[in-house]
C-alpha cells in the first residue's frame, strides 16, 4: 500500500460536523471580511499564546513581511536570520529592502546563538529565530543576546504552533511571533492564512492599519499599506481547529515516538530533541550520507518523502545577486544534502507507521 507524504482530509473528517457548522454559519452571515469571527479567533489565539494581541493576516509570509515593516525595518538595515530556513523568512527581509545576514544552525536546526555576536553590526535591527520542523530554538540564549545588545527578536513560528521552551510557548518570547496557517501546518486553515502575536500595542495597531490599505478609518489612509486580512471563513474554521490543536499535536508526537523507537538502521541519524523543549513534530527529519539513494528507494517501495529544503536560500537563484558561493555556510549546505522528511500526518495508521519503519530499516547503502 502506498504511503503519501501527507494527508489532510482525515483532520477534516475527525470533526467534520464542527467545521461544516462553522463554515455554513459564515456563509449565511452575509459578512465575510473583518468581522466578529476574526475578532473571536484573534482573541482565542492571543490567549493561547499568552500575548495581549493577535492580528490575523493573509499568510505566514505576510506576517513576517508586515512584522518587519511595522518595526520600521527597511533599506540599509540588516536582519540576522538562520541560513537553513524556508525561503519565506528571507523573502520577508528582502521585500522590505533590508539585507539578510545569515547565521548557521546548532545541532537542533535552530539558529546557533554562539554564532550571532560575530554577525551583529551597527546596522543590525532584528534577529529572526525559526523554530524549524516544530522544535523551539534555544530561547534562553537568544533572549539573553537580544537583551544584551538591545536588538529585538522576531520568531518565525510557521512550523511550531504549540511548541514550548521551558514551559513558555513559541511566539511569546520575541517582540513579534509570526504564524502561518497554511493547510499543511500543524494549525492549518482551509486555504492561506497567517497571524502575528505581540504584547506591543503600538505594533499591533500599526499591523491592523498595514493589513487594511494603511487605514484605521475607512478611506483615510495614514500609510501605504496592503490588503492582507484573514477572512471570516478561515477564522471560523481555525477557531475549530485550534480547539483540537492539543489532540493534533499529541497524535503527531505518538507517530514521532513510534519512529524514534522503531527505526534502528545504523545508516540513519534520527532527530535530536532539545532538552527542556516541546517539539511538536511539524516534520520528522532524518539525516543520512546517502539521502538521494534512500529517497529513491523509498519512492520505489511506495513511500513518499520530501526534502526540507534542497536549496538553502543563500544558494537559490533568487539570491544569486547576494554573491554567496557554495561553501559559504557549510553546516546549512550539509543539511540540505543529507536531510529527508518521512511521512507524518494525523490519521496515520499503525500499519503505515510500521511499514515506514520496516522499509527504512531494510535500506542498505
Ligand atoms: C510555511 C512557512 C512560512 C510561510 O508561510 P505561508 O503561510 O506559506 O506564507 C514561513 N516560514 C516558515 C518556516 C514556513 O514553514
Amino acid at each position: 500500500m502506498a504511503i503519501p507524504f501527507n494527508r489532510l482530509a482525515p483532520l477534516y473528517e475527525q470533526h467534520r460536523n464542527e467545521y461544516d457548522e462553522a463554515a455554513l454559519r459564515v456563509l449565511a452571515s452575509g459578512w465575510y471580511v473583518l468581522g466578529k469571527e476574526l475578532e473571536a479567533f484573534e482573541q482565542t489565539f492571543a490567549s493561547f499564546i499568552g500575548t495581549s494581541y493577535c492580528v490575523g493576516l493573509n499568510s505566514g509570509l505576510d506576517a513576517l513581511t508586515l512584522g518587519l515593516r511595522a518595526m520600521g525595518i527597511g533599506p540599509g538595515d540588516e536582519v540576522i536570520v538562520q541560513a537553513n530556513t524556508y525561503i519565506a523568512t528571507v523573502l520577508a527581509i528582502s521585500e522590505n529592502g533590508a539585507t539578510p545576514v545569515f547565521v548557521e544552525p546548532d545541532s537542533f536546526y535552530g539558529i546557533d546563538p554562539a554564532r550571532i555576536e560575530e554577525a551583529i553590526t551597527r546596522r543590525t535591527k532584528a534577529i529572526m529565530a525559526v523554530h524549524l520542523y516544530g522544535q523551539p530554538c534555544d530561547m534562553e540564549s537568544l533572549t539573553a543576546l537580544s537583551q544584551k545588545h538591545g536588538i529585538p527578536l522576531i520568531e518565525d513560528c510557521a512550523q511550531s504552533h504549540g511548541a514550548s521552551f521551558r514551559g513558555c510557548i513559541t511566539g511569546s518570547f520575541g517582540s513579534l511571533g509570526c504564524f502561518s496557517f497554511f493547510p499543511t501546518k500543524n494549525l492549518g486553515a482551509f486555504g492561506d492564512a497567517g497571524a502575528i502575536v505581540t504584547d506591543d500595542k503600538v505594533l499591533a495597531e500599526k499591523l491592523r492599519m498595514l493589513r487594511n490599505y494603511g487605514s484605521r478609518k475607512k478611506y483615510y489612509n495614514e500609510v501605504c499599506g496592503v490588503n492582507s486580512r484573514l477572512d471570516e471563513l478561515q477564522a471560523a474554521l481555525l477557531q475549530v481547529r485550534l480547539k483540537h490543536l492539543e489532540e493534533i499535536l499529541q497524535e503527531r508526537t505518538t507517530i514521532a515516538e513510534y519512529y524514534m523507537n522503531h527505526i534502528t538502521n545504523d545508516a540513519i541519524i534520527l532527530p535530536k530533541t532539545r532538552p527542556q523543549a516541546r517539539h511538536v513534530w511539524h516534520l520528522f527529519v532524518i539525516e543520512t550520507e546517502s539521502r538521494d539513494t534512500l529517497q529513491h528507494y523509498l519512492e520505489q517501495e511506495g513511500i513518499q518523502t520530501q526534502i526540507h529544503y534542497p536549496v538553502p536560500p543563500h544558494l537559490s537563484q533568487a539570491y544569486a545577486h547576494l554573491g554567496f558561493p557554495e561553501g559559504s555556510y557549510p553546516l546549512t549546505e550539509r543539511i540540505a544534502k543529507r536531510t529527508l522528511s518521512l511521512p507524518l500526518y494525523n490519521g496515520m495508521t499503525e500499519g503505515e507507521m510500521d511499514q515506514v519503519c520496516r522499509t527504512v530499516d531494510a535500506f542498505r547503502v
